[in-house]
């Protein structure tokens, strides 16, 4: 983990044109975080709330594949505007770079692109912005839980033994910055098999514990669904394509209420 300064050095900036910041976090790739952030900003949308997204994980961008957007964003008065798609005001680096171009980031220029994401995109009257961090307890992650004021984070996690290691990193690095976790997700939980069975694919029960131990919410678990990955690759995610789905039940459970918590 990168050293954490103390909080009170920092001038935390909200991002303009939202109320609400919250950041989908995972302490390693490939658990499910931005198939997760997608999801539940779609679920968020759908619960009536004026929803914004942004791809945050530099590295790695996945809206413009998740949302199979292709254009580029536009620019007016010195601020990018965001690309709309499902209602959904989207912004990821991704739609500045092609597909193929690696990131090479060095600090200073990691700062110099959260600052564009957060101050020079036009954000227009949100309720939430939905932050898809990038993996880890990095720069990037440090940054920004510095410098913006993110209202709360979600963690997500596989319930394997080697992901939740890193998971206990990231709560750590959030309590000293003093940003409020929200709860942790257990995604990718088990599958259930034709014959009706639970297979635990990554081991069971481990982040429910890891929360409890940390004294965090456990926000409940998402099993393996095939049509997950299916739908996400096509574009489209779940949420959006199959409103009636188990999975969009349980995306849907949990936007209900965070927006409760936040806006009621
Ligand atoms: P991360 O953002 O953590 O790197 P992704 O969201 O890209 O992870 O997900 C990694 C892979 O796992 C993707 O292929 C995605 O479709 C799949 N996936 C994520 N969550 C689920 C789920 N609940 N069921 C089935 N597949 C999932």
């Amino acid at each position: 983990m990168a050293q954490i300064k103390p909080t009170k050095k920092f001038v935390k900036n909200p991002i303009q044109g939202t109320k609400f910041a919250i950041a989908i976090s995972s302490a390693k790739g490939g658990v499910g975080k931005s198939t997760f952030a997608t999801n539940f900003a779609l679920a968020l949308k759908k619960s009536g709330c004026k929803v914004g997204l942004l791809d945050a994980d530099i590295y790695g961008p996945s809206l413009p594949k998740l949302f199979s957007i292709n254009g580029k964003p536009e620019s007016q008065e010195g601020k990018l505007i965001p690309i709309n798609k499902f209602d959904i005001q989207c912004m990821s680096i991704g739609f500045l770079t092609d597909e193929q171009t690696p990131m090479i980031w060095r600090g200073p220029m990691v700062t110099s692109a959260i600052k564009t994401f957060t101050q020079k995109v036009s954000w227009k009257d949100l309720d939430f912005i939905i932050v898809d961090m990038p993996p880890g307890t990095g720069d990037t992650q440090l940054t920004f839980a510095q410098e913006i004021k993110l209202d709360g984070a979600i963690i997500v996690s596989t319930p394997q033994e080697i992901a939740l290691q890193d998971v206990k990193r990231g709560i750590r690095m959030f309590d000293k910055l003093g940003t409020k976790i929200i709860g942790l997700v257990d995604n990718m939980s088990f599958f259930k098999g034709d014959d009706g069975k639970k297979y635990d694919i990554f081991g069971t029960g481990g982040v429910k514990k890891t929360a409890e131990d940390f004294n965090k919410e456990f926000l409940g678990e998402i099993p393996i669904y095939p049509e997950v990955g299916k739908y996400g690759d096509q574009g489209k995610p779940i949420v959006e394509a199959l409103p009636d789905h188990e999975a969009t039940k349980i995306y849907m459970g949990l936007a209900e209420r965070i927006k409760k918590e936040y806006l009621d």
